[in-house]
């Protein structure tokens, strides 16, 4: 057997952040690889994982059913936050559109001046977003 090209796939996988085709590709692998599967257990223990579980889903003896809803929970999760950034971004759009148009009636020097300042703040969000993306990676 070559080398195991999912091995660092358990902690993505446990957290919801493989894509559909990676999930059903490493889903495969796990039934066939006894060390992907256990690293895979291992990590699925993870206190702060268990901790938004809820207790009628949590089996110690079957952590295969405590699985699924562990990466149900990680998938909703990340998706509220996909959906947070993306709308933080768009209310910023709107608020600069609107910042500017005021301004503008009061000159256009001002209204360059306010709109640098405006894409400096944007940068300084976009870097926030990703610091936020690379938690999850
Ligand atoms: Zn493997």
């Amino acid at each position: 057997m070559g080398p195991d090209r999912f091995v660092h796939d358990d902690a993505p996988y446990v957290l919801g952040m493989l894509s559909a085709d990676e999930r059903a590709a490493f889903e495969q692998h796990l039934s066939g690889c006894a060390e992907c599967a256990a690293r895979v257990a291992e990590i699925a223990d993870l206190p702060g994982l268990l901790a938004t579980v809820p207790p009628d889903e949590i089996d110690d003896e079957v952590p295969a059913t405590l699985l699924p809803g562990l990466l149900r929970r990680a998938g909703v999760e990340r998706r509220r936050r996909n959906w947070l950034t993306a709308g933080l971004a768009g209310e910023f759009d709107a608020l600069r559109d609107e910042m500017l148009d005021v301004v503008r009636e009061s000159g256009e020097t001002a209204a360059d001046a306010v709109r640098d300042a405006l894409d400096q703040a944007r940068t300084a969000l976009r870097k926030a977003m990703d610091a936020l993306g690379d938690v999850e990676k």
